[in-house]
């Protein structure tokens, strides 16, 4: 494979955290897509998305997933990303997919304690546990179903860290 690892996951998940960690621990290049996006247009998601809708970002991000997609780098995506079968093959065919799963309680208990976390704008009134529940419903197969290795996002980071370097990219590699 071309020594790309692609975190998905909800928004919560660790994602951010786990991929500096992991690719300051590889050499690895990291890389947001939702940080990129908002390089390139010189907006935030939240502008992106209340001016011109969420077609047209999550059209910024399947752009942003194959501009960024460059070998030793870890590439954290948006909580969404999977859901273009697009994006999915693309993950697919051009690196290792790590899926960072946590409960819906989970990822609501942690954006709780982050308040100022108001990037992307909720679609609903609901609590955020209920948004966090109806957010894996709709998908956790998807995460699943793209994944090649799906790990407990409440391990800490640096136990992910470790089992990515020393169990998943040895694998990669030869
Ligand atoms: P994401 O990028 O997936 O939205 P973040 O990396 O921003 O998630 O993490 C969300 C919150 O959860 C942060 O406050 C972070 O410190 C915390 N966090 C991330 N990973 C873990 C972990 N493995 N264990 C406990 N807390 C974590
Ligand atoms: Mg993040």
């Amino acid at each position: 494979m071309n020594q790309i690892l692609f975190i998905v996951g909800a928004r919560g998940a660790g994602k951010t955290t786990v991929g500096k960690l992991l690719a300051n621990e590889l050499s690895y290049t990291f890389i947001d897509t939702d940080h990129h996006i908002q390089q390139t247009s010189n907006m935030t998601i939240a502008d992106i998305v209340n001016q011109q809708g969420w077609q047209q970002f999550r059209h910024l991000e399947s752009e942003a997933l194959q501009q960024v997609s460059q070998r030793k780098r870890v590439i954290s995506t948006g909580g969404g990303i999977i859901l273009s079968t697009e994006n999915r093959r693309y993950m697919q065919q051009n690196g290792t997919v790590i899926y960072l799963q946590a409960s819906a309680d989970i990822l609501a208990e942690r954006l709780m304690q982050q308040p100022e976390n108001t990037q992307r704008p909720s679609l609903t009134g609901k609590s955020i546990v209920e948004e966090m529940e109806e957010v894996l419903a709709a998908r956790e197969k998807l995460y699943c179903e793209c994944a090649n290795h799906i790990i407990n996002a409440q391990l800490s980071p640096e136990k992910i860290t470790a089992y990515v370097k020393e169990i998943i990219l040895p694998r990669v590699i030869s």
